[in-house]
């Protein structure tokens, strides 16, 4: 019987500090073997948790509220939380759905001053062409004076208006609506003279030659139509009408009565009438 415990015990030993080691090693190389002859049975290893994307978040030009950009409408590096504040002029007086080419010519209007007239313009340059950034160029003083034989003549008058419509109807900011821009010179409204102060002047492309396109009478009613939430505009004349004799602008062919039907301004509005000038 002793002899039996005895081969036991040593049966034990061996199994558990020779033979089990042994083929626990064994399997673990046949492992690393298989793995290495066959790399895609290896259990696929666990992806890594995607980073969360941080997109930018963007503020409303007009309302300031913050939105993911690509939820944001974009004009001309601006954002806006949807096509309404797109269309508005902000608490800074500038529009949105509008290029802006910033001009230094402006002052501040006088203290207390309501906004409450447009004065229509037209201005072509080269005088009686189309197109270019000649107009930009001369509100913003950097009119090249070799550029036409007339420019010499304009170079250092400093002027400039609110906004100008471009015969495609793009719209381009030069002054905050907030501001004086330099538009009307010496000018008279029943009785109040420099109608820059209480002014917002608008300038069409054109000559006094040429019928001005559709689009820019289209464009001339959105503008006003927004200049209208912040301003209580209450007239819209002509600068031929508030500076007679001294100016022709916008001319006999702004078509007065078609803008009034396509507005839908009241004619009241309209202190010079809607008759060709
Ligand atoms: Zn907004
Ligand atoms: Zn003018």
């Amino acid at each position: 019987m002793k002899i039996f415990e005895l081969l036991l015990l040593a049966l034990s030993l061996y199994y558990f500090l020779i033979f089990r080691p042994k083929a626990i090693k064994e399997k673990k190389r046949r492992q690393e073997v298989e793995k290495k002859s066959n790399p895609q049975a290896q259990p696929a290893s666990p992806v890594p948790p995607a980073a969360p994307i941080i997109e930018k978040m963007v503020a409303c030009d007009f309302c300031r509220v913050r939105l993911p950009h690509s939820d944001a409408h974009e004009f001309d590096g601006r954002f806006y939380c949807g096509p309404a504040h797109l269309k508005l002029l902000n608490k800074e007086g500038f529009l949105g759905s509008c290029k802006q080419v910033l001009s230094n010519n402006y002052d501040q209007r006088p203290e207390n001053t309501v906004v409450d007239t447009i004065v229509i313009h037209h201005i072509s340059l080269p005088e009686g062409k189309f197109g270019g950034h000649a107009i930009e160029d001369f509100f913003c003083n950097r009119l090249n004076p070799k550029d036409d034989p007339y420019y010499p003549t304009i170079i250092d008058l400093q002027v400039s208006a609110h906004f100008l419509i471009k015969r495609d109807g793009e719209v381009v900011q030069f002054v905050s609506t907030l501001q004086r821009a330099w538009h009307a010179g010496a000018s008279t409204l029943m009785g109040r003279e420099r109608c820059n102060d209480f002014s917002i002047g608008v300038e069409l492309e054109g000559t006094g030659e040429v019928p001005f396109e559709q689009k820019q009478y289209q464009v001339l009613q959105q503008l006003i139509q927004a200049i209208q939430v912040q301003h209580p505009i209450s007239a819209i004349v002509g600068h031929s009408d508030i500076s007679p004799g001294r100016k022709q602008d916008p001319g006999k062919y702004f078509d007065w009565q078609y803008f009034q039907k396509i507005s839908q301004i009241p004619e009241q509005k309209f202190p010079f009438g809607l008759t060709a000038r």
